[in-house]
């Protein structure tokens, strides 16, 4: 087995240890592999070992390996970072899904895009369960508001709630940025509003399992499959935003 396979194995062990812990079937539980930094030919040896759907944080970077590997069946790429209006385009020209999204006006920008290309988009609401000023997402308690504005946007399927923890060795921090997502999930899909908002996408290599435990139902996972991030402008030169 190659590297990436082993890693790859190893990191389904850990998913299904964690739903065995939490009761859950790993059924539940999908895995969306990382690969920002990473060439394609790395993503198509990850597609040899059976993924077909992978991560990308920067959107020319997304663009650039989704046209490169255009021809490959079933490949498809999720956008999983932070995006400008001025970037909608590569997003709805190339990606399946957006786990990002924190604003109204690029909510509007992609909605505008999608109805010209008469297509839809899966989204999920980015949230800064963490409270750190660096970090995206909309407040808590802003959340369920926003989800409801959302549905003036014909072209967007909100799927569910997205976060990264705060990043720390405390789990019992890192526990409480999952426990506030999952009540935030469960309160929204009691709502009007949020019915059909029931994933939470969360969970990284450094604490997939806790995430599992607080239910989350995808795990976002790059360094424990693809090794030690790369310095993205070697590969990416157009990539630095
Ligand atoms: C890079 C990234 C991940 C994966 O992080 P790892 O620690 O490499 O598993 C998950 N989510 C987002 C938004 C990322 O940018």
């Amino acid at each position: 087995m190659g590297q990436l396979a082993e890693n790859l194995a190893a990191v389904r062990g850990q998913i299904d240890r964690a739903c065995a812990a939490a009761g859950r079937d790993p059924a539940e539980v999908r895995l969306l592999p990382v690969s920002k930094t990473h060439p394609p030919e790395l993503i198509m040896e990850a597609y040899q070992a059976g993924l077909r759907l992978f991560g990308e944080n920067r959107p020319q970077e997304l663009a650039a390996k989704a046209e490169q590997l255009r021809d490959v069946p079933d490949l498809t790429f999720a956008a999983i970072g932070h995006l400008q209006t001025n970037k909608v385009k590569l997003i709805t020209d190339w990606a399946s899904e957006f786990h990002a999204l924190d604003s109204i006006k690029v909510a509007e920008a992609l909605d505008r895009r999608l109805q010209q290309a008469g297509r839809s988009l899966d989204v999920f609401v980015q949230v800064n369960s963490s409270g750190e000023d660096q970090k995206f997402g909309l407040p808590p308690e802003e959340v369920e508001a926003f989800v409801a504005s959302l549905s003036a946007y014909a072209s967007l399927r909100v799927r569910g709630l997205m976060t990264l923890a705060i990043f720390s060795d405390d789990q019992e921090r890192v526990g409480r940025c999952f426990a506030l997502m999952r009540d935030l999930r469960d309160r929204l899909r009691d709502s009007d509003a949020g019915s059909g908002c029931a994933e939470l996408s969360m969970g990284m290599s450094g604490d997939l399992e806790q995430a599992i435990g607080y239910g989350a139902t995808t795990v976002r996972i790059g360094r424990a499959i693809f090794g030690s991030r790369l310095e993205p402008n070697d590969y990416w030169p157009g990539a630095a935003q």
